[in-house]
């Protein structure tokens, strides 16, 4: 009964706040909101005319007067008061009861400041949050991802996210290597545009480059180098619409400068591991996250490249969020040995 009664006015929110997508999970519900992390403002002020899918569709289509923003682009806040309000739009749309403050646990890039996560903290309880905790990106995914991250045993986990990748070791509930680069999913979908452009006088837009990358980009040679795709664009000399019809092998070799820094990130890491950590690794194997763990033969090409074991994370794209959840799921136990601590600790 009294359970029934405190789940009624505490339901904690748990963030994903990625520099592609966005993903909300409300405990006791699961997962409840999943939208890119874009928001249209009206030029040249701070209006927000549309956030989430609705602003998407408005990248690279907006007419002068709004702006389509993705304010955590490259894994820093790119625009602090644009972040505030995406975060804000998140949480009053999961949040009905007004009058109830829920806990939040906010999962940002490991890329941003103490400054910044302060910040992240202050827009939360600002935005209705009793008290907000922050997690970083590769403790939420190997969470996430099932990885034993509190036992004195070590585990390599890769989040492959829309601006940045995350490599970390962890082990004992701690991050023990960590590297983070600003490549990731947009930087591949930014060769492919190059490489139109290059070979062929052909100016693609970005979500179309993505689009052809989600259908037949790879990071190894396989049987899907058979496959074919139009690529449509403006023809750069003439200023006229063109198609050009290219092969997956082709889109392999566009994106393999961001896939070969991804695999050095890699190697680095583990190079820098202790060997112990590095055994463990060895049995358990790399775990990829995030929506670049999609790539397909990025798994082989990373398992080639390190001769370790590599798998992929069940549901990529919702993994830091489900780490995220179970984080929430367990913040009575460590909220409650917080308290405990600062009762035990001597009067000054
Ligand atoms: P973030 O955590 O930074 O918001 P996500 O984990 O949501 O990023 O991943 C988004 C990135 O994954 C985007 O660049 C998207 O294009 C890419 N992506 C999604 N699906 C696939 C796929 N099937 N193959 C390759 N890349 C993909
Ligand atoms: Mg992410």
């Amino acid at each position: 009964m009294f359970e029934q009664f405190k789940s009624l006015f505490s339901n904690d929110i748990g963030i994903d706040l990625g520099t592609a997508n966005s993903l909300v999970y409300v405990r006791d519900r699961g997962i409840v909101l999943r939208e890119p992390s874009v928001v249209a403002i009206q030029a040249g002020t701070t209006n927000v005319l549309a956030v989430g899918e609705e602003a998407k569709r408005m990248l690279g289509r907006t007419p002068g007067n709004i702006v389509a923003i993705r304010p955590m682009k490259d894994g820093v806040i790119a625009d602090f008061e644009i972040c505030e309000k995406m975060l804000r739009y998140f949480i009053q749309r999961v949040h009905q009861r007004r009058f109830a403050k829920p806990r939040m646990v906010i999962c940002v890039p490991s890329g941003i400041t103490g400054v910044e996560q302060r910040a992240v903290m202050e827009a939360a309880e600002y935005a209705g949050a009793r008290k907000a905790y922050i997690i970083e990106e590769p403790m939420a995914a190997a969470i996430g991802a099932g990885l034993p991250v509190s036992e004195p045993s070590g585990s390599l986990i890769v989040d492959i996210g829309g601006g940045t990748t995350e490599v970390a070791v962890i082990s004992l509930g701690g991050i023990v290597i960590a590297r983070s680069i600003r490549i990731g999913g947009d930087e591949m979908d930014q060769d492919i545009v190059t490489f139109a452009r290059r070979e062929y006088n052909l100016f693609l837009g970005e979500r179309t480059a993505e689009d052809i990358k989600i259908a037949i980009a790879s990071a190894y040679p396989g049987e899907w180098d058979a496959q074919r795709v139009v690529l449509r664009g403006r023809d750069l000399l003439t200023g006229l619409p063109r198609s050009v019809e290219v092969g997956a092998d082709q889109i392999r070799e566009a994106i393999e400068p961001s896939v070969q820094q991804i695999v050095d990130t890699i190697k680095d890491t583990i190079e820098e591991t202790p060997p112990e950590l590095v055994a463990d690794i060895m049995d358990q194997g790399i775990v990829l996250a995030g929506g670049g763990a999609l790539l397909i033969g990025l798994d082989r090409r990373v398992a080639e490249a390190t001769q370790m074991p590599v798998h992929i994370a069940e549901d990529p794209l919702t993994c830091v969020c489900r780490g995220t959840g179970m984080v929430l799921e367990d913040l009575d136990v460590m909220e409650r040995t917080l308290v405990a601590e600062t009762y035990s600790r001597p009067p000054r």
